[in-house]
């Protein structure tokens, strides 16, 4: 549902693989945008719609600037490190870029009176949590440093709401997303992906000679980690769906966004071969460091107080846009 009122909205992060396919839905539903990216692993060539301002969330005078000239309503922030191992491996990288960042970008937007913010959690907040689906109201208890990093931010985002009546904020924790552009204008193009869905597909292609399986004696039935992974747009559209929600006046809030089902690694693999149509090689290893055994979301909130309604709850379709992207990217 189009929003009613046209918003100008500052994106962090739009030249990355899920802000950017939100800047297409803003631009699409008429918004203004600016894209704040400093294209370390954003595109230039994947942002649709407004001005992209090449600079960096620690470069304080920049975004003081950004958010002087272009004066937005609302702020989403999508730019951060995502990568759980690395996260583990250099958990200051994370610190410094996920939680330091977002300090500096907090205090701008409080300079400049920004009264709306959008946030890109995760399901990495929860952990290893004890139900499946999992609910907002489950124990935050990260495993890893990338999901502590999310944590923190939503807590930093909750006293700043409770301190400040005016400033009201969307937390959406992403469960897996995946999938790209149906037109095949934009999708995921890191330069060394970890995702299971991207590497599947990269093996596909042959750029890579087999594809690891993380581990096979996890507590689930086939004994691989189980996901929840979400199309890419529908991801896009919950953003719209919450920023209408705050611009309607609706208070600080925590949203889940997956599908409330999932896939083990194993019939992800399964539905990736019959997509691609190449039977192409994996290899069974042990458990990567961090993965949770089952991550999968409990969505009634998100539809019930958003009125989010997902389009493209079909892993073949993910998996298909996701391949037609990847052949395009050569
Ligand atoms: N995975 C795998 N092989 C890979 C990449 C991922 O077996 O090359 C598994 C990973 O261990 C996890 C699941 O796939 O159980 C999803 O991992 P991904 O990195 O895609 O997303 P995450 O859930 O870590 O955000």
């Amino acid at each position: 549902m189009p929003l009613k009122s046209k918003l100008k909205v500052l994106i962090t992060g739009g030249a990355g693989y899920i802000g950017s396919h939100v800047v297409k839905a803003l631009g699409e539903d008429g918004h203004e945008v600016a894209v704040f990216d400093n294209l370390t692993s954003g595109n230039r060539e994947a942002v649709l719609h407004g001005e992209l301002i090449v600079a960096d969330l620690l470069d304080r005078d920049a975004l003081r600037k950004a958010m002087a000239d272009f004066k937005p309503n609302a702020v989403m922030h999508f730019a951060a490190h995502i990568i759980v191992p690395e996260s583990v491996k250099d958990p200051l990288k994370y610190y410094r870029n996920n939680t330091g960042a977002t300090i500096d970008l907090l205090d701008a937007i409080q300079e400049a009176d920004v009264r709306l913010f959008v946030f890109s959690s995760s399901a990495a907040v929860y952990g290893n949590p004890e139900t499946a689906p999992v609910s907002e109201n489950a124990p935050l208890m990260p495993i890893n440093p990338y999901g502590t990093t999310k944590m923190i931010n939503e807590l930093m985002l909750r006293d700043l709401s409770l301190a400040d009546a005016g400033f009201r904020y969307v937390s959406l924790r992403y469960f897996n997303v995946a999938g790209a552009d149906a037109q095949r204008r934009i999708g995921q193009s890191y330069k060394h992906p970890t995702h299971l869905i991207t590497r599947a597909l990269k093996t596909a292609k042959g750029e890579s000679p087999k594809l690891e399986i993380f581990g096979t004696d996890y507590p689930t039935f086939d004994g691989t980690c189980i996901r929840d992974y979400v199309h890419v747009d529908d991801l896009a559209a919950a953003h719209l769906d919450a920023l209408r929600y705050l611009g309607e006046g609706g208070s600080s809030n925590v949203f889940n966004c997956g599908y409330g089902h999932g896939y083990s690694v194993r019939e992800v693999v399964a539905a990736a071969k019959k997509i691609t149509n190449i039977d192409f090689c994996t290899e069974e290893t042990g458990r990567r460091k961090g993965d949770a055994a089952v991550l999968v979301a409990d969505n009634t909130k998100i539809r019930e107080t958003l009125g989010w309604e997902p389009r493209f709850d079909d892993l073949d379709y993910i998996l298909k846009t996701a391949w037609d992207w990847e052949i395009k990217a050569g």
